[in-house]
Parts: C-alpha cells; structure tokens; sequence
C-alpha cells in the first residue's frame, strides 16, 4: 500500500525524522491559510498523487508570497499531473501540500528496501540526491553507499556516521544526519514497510539536515497490524478495477494489453499470460480467481473485465481439482448471459468433470471457442483478437 508524501512525513516525524513544517490542503483556500499560519517568506506548494518525479511534471512550485501561493494552489489543483510514474494519461492533483521552504545547500538520497538475497534491510545512501537515483545507479553506481542491518542490533551509530561521510555530510551535522538515519530505518521497521525514501534529504544553509520528501511503501501482509496505516489509503489513486477486484476477494492486476484472462491459481495464471505473450498477444490483466470460485465471483470477474475500454477477447483457463468444471463452466454461462459478453470468449478446461463441463458450454447456444489445450487455447484467442 501507498501513501501521499504528506502522510509519510507525518509517519516519519512521529519516529523522530526532521522535515519542513507543512499542512495537507484539499483547496484553494486552506492553501493560503496554511501558507498564512506556517509564517515565513517562502513556500513550496506541492502535489500529492502517488507518483514520483512530481517537481519535473510541474507539480512542485515555490513560492514568495501568500498571493502567489493562491496562484500556484490553483494551477495545481484539478490540474492532470504527468511524470515519468504516472503513465501518460496522468493522475489528477485532488490534495496539495503546502510547506515552509528551505535554504537547499546540498540535495542528497536515502532509501531503505528489503533485500530479498540477504533477507535484510538495506540502506541506501548517495551525495546525488534530488534526480533520478535509478539514473545514479545506472551511470554512476560507485555514488550509491549501502548497508546491510542486522535485524537483532538495528542500525549502528558508526554504521550511519559511515553513510553519512561518505555522502558528504559535514562533521557538525553528522549527528543531526544519525538520528535521521536511525529513526528511519526504525519507522521503516515498525510500520512493516516494504520501501521507504528521502529524495532530496537536505543540509540547509545553516548546516541543518532535513527530510524534504518522503515516500513509504507498506507490506499489504502487514497491514492488519497497522490500522493507523490502513485509514492513511487514498482510493482515488488506485486502480478502479483492482479496487472492485478486491470487494470480491479477487486477485486482479490491471494490464495494457487486450486479453482478459480469468484463471484458477496464481501459477497457472502466470502461465497463461506466459503462453498468451508466446502467441504473439498481450494480457489485459492477471486475475487468478481462487480455489472456491462461485458463480457470483465468476460474473464479477467478467464485469470487471468487460470494463476495460482496451478488451479485444476474453480467455478462461481452468484447472478443475478441488472446483469441478461442471460448476466453472455454470458460472460462464451465467455470467456470460448476464454481463451480455460482447467479445470473443474462449474457454479452456482440464481436471474434475471435464466432460459435463464442454457439454454445459456446447448446450448454452453462447458463441463459446473451446479449445484443448493452453497453445490451442492461446492461439484461438489471439486469433480471435485479430478478427
Ligand atoms: P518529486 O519530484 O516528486 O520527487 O518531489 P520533491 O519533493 O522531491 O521535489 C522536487 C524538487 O523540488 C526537489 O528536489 C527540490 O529541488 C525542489 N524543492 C522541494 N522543496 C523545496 C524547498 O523548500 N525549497 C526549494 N528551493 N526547492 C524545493
Ligand atoms: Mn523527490
């Protein structure tokens, strides 16, 4: 699960992360409120979707005076946020957040991940902060510093006053850089989370040290430990589809191709967008329905499906052990009669009361493609595709 920027802040704060004061807005108005209550002289306003690379989009804009927060409170609200995470079709700007500004000196990076190989978390420290770290690690990787935590002892004084020489914090703000270190590796700990990110970290003019963005990641395993995290979820930035997915119990990722796929088991799932890939197609989604599909959870699957401007065919792929195919085949027709289908469908099924099943589809009348096999299968609905 993701978080706004704001969130995270207020996450990190809570562990003893310094950050720039700040206030989530949702209009014009509270903008200019908050920018007249922080004080100052300069503002940054910025966008909150769940994208990085926001400043480049135009979403991050400074400010010198309240009349100019209003200005750039407006422009961003509502407006279609564009960057390199969010896709073309950008994310619309519903929150902002408005913050003291800062004196930036220097522009540095902080990333904690989980490493799988290892089974530990790393911390990722670089003097190139601010840009595309992806960019520092492919041209320059010798500027990214890493540490390995032992998961017993945390993460040691030396183990931070290491990172923070070699990114080139000065000695008297090595220990401001420590406690940052520290109370993020121990937020990223606590909060089960699976990604955590400071870009830019900065050292102020005045040598102070400040987490000037903030990104954090959460395991979804985890989050029955963590109601607080759970209420911090922003439904307006995820995937419809993957949001009503969810409602049914369903594991549905939403794709860029034209093939809807409707498969029992996460394995043979992957196989089959696998084997639809090999036939020269392209999957419209990863749906494992489950064990215990229903027909009900079948016809939610199809609509969620059918929803997908970009659907060309449909391939249903079942593996009939502890479900009977007799029972997923009752549940196409019905869906198939309910939902109207209006694309080609095809339908692949091995197992348990094969036989009953191919005769339920042959009797519904539905102009169902069945097929053999997975290439057969595959093969048809990619066909069926291309008309
Ligand atoms: P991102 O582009 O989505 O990663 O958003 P960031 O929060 O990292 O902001 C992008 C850039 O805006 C930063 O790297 C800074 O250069 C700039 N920026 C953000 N806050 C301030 C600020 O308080 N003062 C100044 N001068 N620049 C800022
Ligand atoms: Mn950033």
């Amino acid at each position: 699960m993701k978080v706004h920027e704001y969130q995270a802040k207020e996450i990190l704060r809570s562990f003893g992360v310094t950050t720039p004061r700040g206030i989530a807005c949702f209009s014009v108005d509270e903008a200019v409120k908050a920018a007249e209550s922080l004080g100052g002289s300069v503002w940054v306003v910025k966008a909150q979707i769940h994208a990085g690379g926001r400043g480049k989009g135009g979403g991050v804009k400074v400010a010198r005076s309240p009349a100019e927060v209003k200005d750039w409170a407006g422009r961003i609200l509502g407006m279609q946020l564009v960057t390199h995470q969010t896709g073309p079709e950008g994310q619309k700007v519903r929150r902002l957040l408005v913050e003291e500004g800062a004196d930036i000196r220097k522009e540095l990076y902080l990333g904690l991940v989980v490493d799988r190989v290892t089974q530990q978390v790393c911390v990722m420290a670089s003097s190139e902060g601010g840009m595309d770290i992806e960019e520092v690690a492919a041209n320059t990787p010798d500027r990214i510093h890493k540490v390995y935590v032992d998961p017993d002892a945390g993460l040691s004084d030396t183990e931070a006053d290491d990172l923070s020489r070699k990114i080139g914090i000065p000695d008297a703000s090595v220990s401001q850089a420590r406690t940052i270190l520290q109370a993020l590796y121990r937020a990223f700990w606590e909060t089960d989370a699976s990604l955590a990110e400071i870009n830019p970290l900065v050292l102020t003019g005045d040598g102070r040290v400040i987490a000037l963005d903030a990104k954090m990641n959460f395991d979804s395993n985890a989050l029955y430990r963590h109601p607080d995290i759970v209420a911090m979820r922003d439904l307006d930035e995820e995937d419809p589809a993957e949001i009503e997915a969810s409602k049914f119990d369903l594991s549905y990722i939403s794709l860029d191709g034209n093939i809807g796929c409707l498969v029992n088991g996460a394995g043979l799932a992957m196989a089959t967008m696998d084997t639809i890939k090999l036939y020269g197609g392209s999957p419209a989604n990863f749906l494992d329905v489950g064990g215990g599909a229903t027909a009900e959870k079948v016809t939610e699957a199809f609509k969620i499906m059918l929803r997908n401007p970009n659907l060309k065919a449909i391939l249903v792929n079942i593996f009939g052990g502890i479900m009977k195919c007799d029972t997923i085949a009752e549940g196409v027709v019905a869906a198939a009669r309910d939902v109207r289908l209006s694309v080609p469908l095809v339908v692949r099924m091995k197992g348990t009361n094969e036989d009953i099943g191919k005769r339920i589809l042959a009797d519904s009348g539905l102009p169902i493609i069945t097929a053999n096999n997975m290439a057969e299968a595959a093969e048809r609905v990619v066909a069926a595709t291309r008309g």
